[in-house]
């Protein structure tokens, strides 16, 4: 093993699950025994749960301008060890270095966001009747919990960490036993930054962990990031035990692409997101929709996908069942008559015989009833379908259950309006492949991309970590006597 044996961060300190149970953490890149992840107990969590209660008075009576200090040292802490990081997200997750340095950029950005918090939560206050002030103030709620997928190890877990303590909360993340070493180098940081013990904690496990969470009674507000399947499963076990719950699934993302679109930037574009990561990003293209006469795009597409090399270029989708599942979805495909431009089946990198590789696979003349233009795949993958107008290309789209992106490109301001007012999707790109928007602006999909209210960052993330107080004040009963005084 590369590494220790991942243990949970319980109270400042590594903890030891109760549970005795082990499961092995595999690189993607060579299919190598990297460490082990325990597979966590309800008593595991209750613990976790305790720590956190007691940490909160004293971490939610802090003033923000204090809290955000951690996280301003954060930030220095995610720059001083961004190699480290990224080497621990390469090895456990299989992208490849400049994707694993991105999202440790990314997790910056999230930071500095927070770190911006103090000038947001500000509140309001008006003189609502004669001598008579109404004030809001945000205030925390108390223990949270984060659980969170495989694909970003430790973008998605920033996502919640920064913004979710710097408003008061004390958390307990859930990381996915596919890549815990990343969380715990977090946990490390954070304690480095001087975030006080107790405040943020690492529960390890699968299953049996998140339904912990989902019943435990001392955990308020649940976030969830991951399949569609098991956001449901979560929302609606969270709900159902009277926590607030923000269920993040999966995607079907599709770009529509018109005639008069730029066609070297399109292709780099269609090609950037199918397989950036692996295809394996929530907001990765994955259905294309050719509208009208695109041959000569498809064409740059494919040259473009060629350039793509394996191991190099292109890192590892994160197990043996995905890359599996991905080619069984590209031969079905093809048996049922479209046609594989590209194909990624049976890649291979030299000296990494057991690296679970899938190259960039471009499939052309898809019909919308088939599974790689309906199903989410997860992998490198493009499934292309054509149409002769852009309105049958939008009820393909919304025809779709899910809805996180969907993008046009064209160099026609009418055409993009019209897609960016009709697509059901919450963040639409306009000759953008992947449109993920920013700070301070949210990150969030619509139908069955997301259950709950509210987006999981940005701005819109601050309704979701607090709860609103609303006062009613009278000092002065001399000031007058109007309706409410
Ligand atoms: P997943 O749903 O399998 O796992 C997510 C989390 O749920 C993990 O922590 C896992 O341990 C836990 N889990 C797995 N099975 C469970 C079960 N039966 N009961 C309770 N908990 C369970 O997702 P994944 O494979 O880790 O990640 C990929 C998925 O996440 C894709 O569908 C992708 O689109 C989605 N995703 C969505 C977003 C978004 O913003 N919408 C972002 C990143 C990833």
């Amino acid at each position: 093993m590369r590494y220790e044996p991942v243990q949970n961060y319980i109270n400042g300190r590594l903890s030891v699950s109760s549970s005795g149970k082990m499961l092995n953490v595999i690189s993607p890149l060579d299919g190598e025994l990297i460490s082990s992840v325990p597979l966590s107990s309800a008593k595991d969590l209750d613990d976790a749960v305790k720590a956190a209660k007691v940490a909160f008075p004293a971490w939610s009576k802090t003033p923000i301008k204090e809290r955000v200090q951690v996280f301003f040292r954060y930030k220095y802490l995610l720059e001083k060890n961004i190699n480290e990081l990224s080497l621990l997200i390469c090895e456990e997750n299989g992208k490849t270095m400049a994707e694993a340095v991105a999202e440790i950029e990314k997790s910056i950005e999230l930071t500095e966001f927070a770190c911006s918090l103090p000038q947001l939560i500000t509140g309001e206050v008006l003189e609502v009747s004669k001598g008579i002030d109404c004030r809001t103030e945000r205030v925390p709620i108390g223990v949270v919990a984060s659980i969170v997928p495989f694909n970003f190890p430790a973008m998605v877990p920033n996502w919640t960490i920064p913004n979710a303590i710097a408003l008061g909360n004390c958390m307990i993340i859930k990381p996915s036993e596919k890549v815990p070493l990343t969380a715990a180098k977090i946990a490390q940081l954070l304690k480095e930054a001087g975030l006080p013990d107790g405040v943020f904690n690492i529960v390890n496990g699968d299953r049996e962990i998140v339904e912990a969470i989902c019943d435990h009674p001392g955990i308020e507000a649940v976030s969830f990031v991951g399949s569609t399947k098991i956001a449901k499963i979560v929302y609606q076990r969270s709900t159902q035990n009277l926590k607030r719950c923000l269920a993040l699934g999966g995607a079907k993302n599709h770009l529509l692409i018109l005639p008069d679109a730029k066609t070297e930037m399109t292709a780099q574009n269609v090609v950037a997101s199918m397989s950036g990561c692996a295809g394996q990003r929530c907001m990765a293209a994955s259905a294309m929709i050719g509208i009208g006469a695109v041959d000569h795009i498809v064409e740059k597409i494919c040259d473009e996908a060629k350039k793509i090399i394996p191991g190099k270029t292109l890192g590892a989708v994160i197990n043996k069942e995905a890359k599996e599942r991905i080619e069984k979805y590209i031969t079905e495909a093809e048996q049922q008559g479209a046609k594989v431009l590209v194909d990624g089946r049976h890649a291979e990198v030299a000296g990494k015989k057991n690296g679970t590789y899938v190259g960039p696979t471009v499939i052309d003349f898809v019909k919308p009833d088939m599974a790689v233009a309906k199903e989410e795949i997860f992998g490198p993958v493009i499934s292309i379908m054509r149409t002769n107008t852009l309105d049958e290309a939008i009820a393909i789209e919304n025809a779709n259950p899910y809805g996180n992106a969907a993008s046009v490109f064209t160099q026609n301001g009418g055409y993009a309006r019209y897609v960016m007012e009709k697509a059901s999707a919450g963040m639409i790109g306009v000759n953008v492949g992947v449109p993920v928007p920013r700070e301070p602006f949210s990150f969030g999909g619509w139908n069955e991309s997301r259950f709950g209210v509210g987006d999981i960052t940005g701005k819109s993330s601050i309704e979701f970590w607090t709860k609103l107080k609303k006062s009613t004040i009278k000092w002065n009963p001399e000031a007058g006597v109007n309706w409410m005084s």
